[in-house]
């Protein structure tokens, strides 16, 4: 098994520039927090607080404005395999099977074809698919794909696993079937896991501690400790402990839905305009740049800056080059361009 690592932010914040030459924009405010080696830190926020930018962040995909951001004792320079990233959009190669997927983080590290084809059905047997290792994508449900997604995240046994919102386009009985499964992955493995969410309630089932950020600019307004013991509980949502812990939170979150919601009605229409500029809203909220198969389509400032810690710009192109596959007919989400940027990288 591999050895596993905390996560340290020092005072991080994260500017972006301003389309209109105002002020820059701040999007993390001041940052400090620290994961624990083997930690479930959960992290909850307003939409467009900060949540996908901080992981990003510890990801490698994108750098601090100021600040400093640790793996173990290591500063995070860039996308590695040391860190294992699941985005709420699939992020699956089309083309490839499920297992051929889930073999692609190996195929990186350059494990041998029998050992990753041995690994790879090894993790899909754990979240339950090894029935469906011949599948393509597109014959495989939401819930499915997204356990493929983490199945490949799991095959290289990355110190890290960081998740956003994996789980938000899912139905709500799928949803808690996969908390639970992820659960007993992360009490097998020992990995240290932070996993972004809106939800109250997957916040308080699954982290050991919640992290409950500000309206934006984000900050990290508390950090509550979940104490549920080992969760093995039949309908742990209905116990009275629960049922605290979720209170409590929204109690701290209330405000700054409020104040998130307040922003908006005031700025509507420039958000509109900035839509219209090129930033897609997300399903769950925030305005952020989408990047599609072989074209950069926003201004993410990995593709302002021309580089992406050790990534060149264009990272569909990369992403196909690597492959071999030009011209995909489908569009490749962002999810599936980062999680090849973190897994490309060694
Ligand atoms: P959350 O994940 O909490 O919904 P995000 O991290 O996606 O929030 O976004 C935080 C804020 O930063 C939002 O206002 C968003 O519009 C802005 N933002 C995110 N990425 C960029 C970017 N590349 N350029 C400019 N603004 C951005």
């Amino acid at each position: 098994m591999a050895s596993h690592t905390g996560i340290q932010l020092r005072d991080v914040t994260k500017t972006f520039p301003a389309r209109n030459g105002g002020p820059d924009f701040t999007a993390l405010d001041n940052i400090s927090l620290d994961i624990a080696q083997g930690e479930f830190l959960t992290l909850v926020g307003p939409s467009g607080c900060g949540k996908s930018t901080l992981l990003d962040l510890v990801a490698g995909l994108t750098t601090p404005t100021s600040g400093q951001i640790l793996l173990g004792d290591q500063p995070v320079t860039g996308p590695g395999l040391d860190r294992g990233v699941v985005f709420q959009q699939y992020a699956l190669f089309p083309w490839r099977t499920a297992q051929a997927n889930v073999e692609f983080g190996l195929e990186v590290k350059g494990v041998p074809r029998k050992q990753r084809a041995e690994r790879a059905r090894e993790v899909l047997a754990q979240v339950g698919l090894l029935a469906f290792a011949k599948h393509y994508p597109h014959e495989l449900s939401g819930g499915m794909r997204q356990r493929v997604a983490i199945a490949r995240s799991l095959a290289y046994e990355p110190e890290v696993l960081l998740m956003d919102e994996p789980y938000a386009a899912l139905d709500a009985q799928t949803r808690e079937a996969l908390q639970g499964d992820l659960l007993e992955i992360w009490k097998r493995t020992g990995t240290t896991i932070l996993f972004i969410t809106h939800g109250i309630d997957e916040s308080v089932f699954l982290g050991q501690r919640v992290a409950v950020m500000t309206s934006r600019p984000g900050r990290i307004k508390e950090i509550v400790q979940i104490d549920l013991g080992d969760r093995a509980v039949e309908d742990l949502r209905s116990t009275p402990d629960f049922i605290a812990y979720r209170r409590q939170i929204w109690g701290l979150l209330h405000d700054e839905v409020r104040k998130t919601f307040e922003a908006q009605e005031v700025v509507g229409v420039g958000y509109r305009n900035s839509r219209q500029a090129g930033f897609r809203r997300r399903s769950r909220g925030a305005g952020r740049p989408q990047a599609s198969s072989g074209a950069s389509t926003g201004e993410h400032d990995c593709q302002t800056s021309g580089r992406c810690g050790d990534l060149p710009l264009d990272l569909g192109s990369r992403a196909e080059a690597r492959l071999g596959r030009p011209g995909v007919s489908q569009p490749v989400e962002r999810g599936a361009l980062s999680a090849v940027a973190t897994d490309a990288v060694g």
